[in-house]
């Protein structure tokens, strides 16, 4: 687990762009373990599982029929049943199922061994909540981001926006806060930083910025 940087923050706090960046300058394998979390979801809804029942979805999340391809430089398709999902996953109501899906200590459990999985050669960039508190506890950086729920709120809306597509700011900050209230107050592994991790405030930083830093960290 030596070469594993993780990146832990809340929704909108900018690890996905990060963990992507990171992982191409690196050339290390990417985790995005917040789509696991996802796909279990999904699952349920395709199966007919309902979101509270611990036992089916503890089968369904230590089964997961799930494909990671990269098929193009930076184009990663996620394929769940044999059918790819790369963009129906990452709806507000998909990630709203996943956080209650997070919340039951069974399915994480039964996810954990997946994700230890991809600590590979060269190396690893890990992005979720608890990469460095719980599944990664030995990872040789562990990074922590956040910013303002207003500015995760802003920048959910314009990157919306920038898609043709209608958003309500209010309306998203308002599931960025629920969302945050559930991640860091479920009583398994809560989102919070790891004692020894750098904590990063991106509120006022660019993409550009957080990953100089980061970067920096790295060759330490
Ligand atoms: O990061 P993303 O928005 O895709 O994550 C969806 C949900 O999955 C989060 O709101 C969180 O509840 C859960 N999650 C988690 N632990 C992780 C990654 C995601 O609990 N390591």
């Amino acid at each position: 687990n030596r070469k594993v940087i993780t990146v832990d923050g809340p929704s909108g706090s900018g690890k996905g762009t990060i963990c992507r960046l990171l992982a191409q300058e690196l050339g290390w394998h990417l985790l995005d373990s917040g789509a696991l979390y996802r796909l279990t979801a999904m699952a349920a809804r395709h199966h007919g599982v309902a979101l509270d029942d611990v036992e089916s979805l503890q089968v369904l999340a230590a089964h997961l029929d799930v494909q990671f391809r990269t098929d193009g430089q930076d184009d990663l398709k996620v394929i769940l049943e044999g059918e790819e999902v790369t963009r129906s996953m990452r709806t507000e109501e998909v990630g709203a199922d996943a956080s209650l899906v997070a919340a039951l200590g069974p399915v994480r459990q039964a996810l954990l061994q997946r994700q230890r999985d991809f600590a590979q050669a060269p190396g690893l960039i890990a992005d979720g909540r608890d990469m460095g508190t719980v599944v990664f506890p030995e990872a040789c950086l562990k990074i922590y981001l956040d910013a303002s729920a207003e500015e995760r709120a802003q920048r959910r809306y314009n990157q919306l926006i920038s898609k043709g597509l209608s958003a309500s700011l209010d309306d998203i900050l308002s599931d960025i806060q629920a969302r945050d209230d559930r991640d860091m107050n479920r009583p398994v592994s809560p989102l919070k930083p790891a004692p020894e991790a750098v904590i990063l405030d991106t509120t006022q930083l660019t993409i550009e910025e957080v990953l100089e830093v980061v970067l920096d960290q790295a060759k330490h």
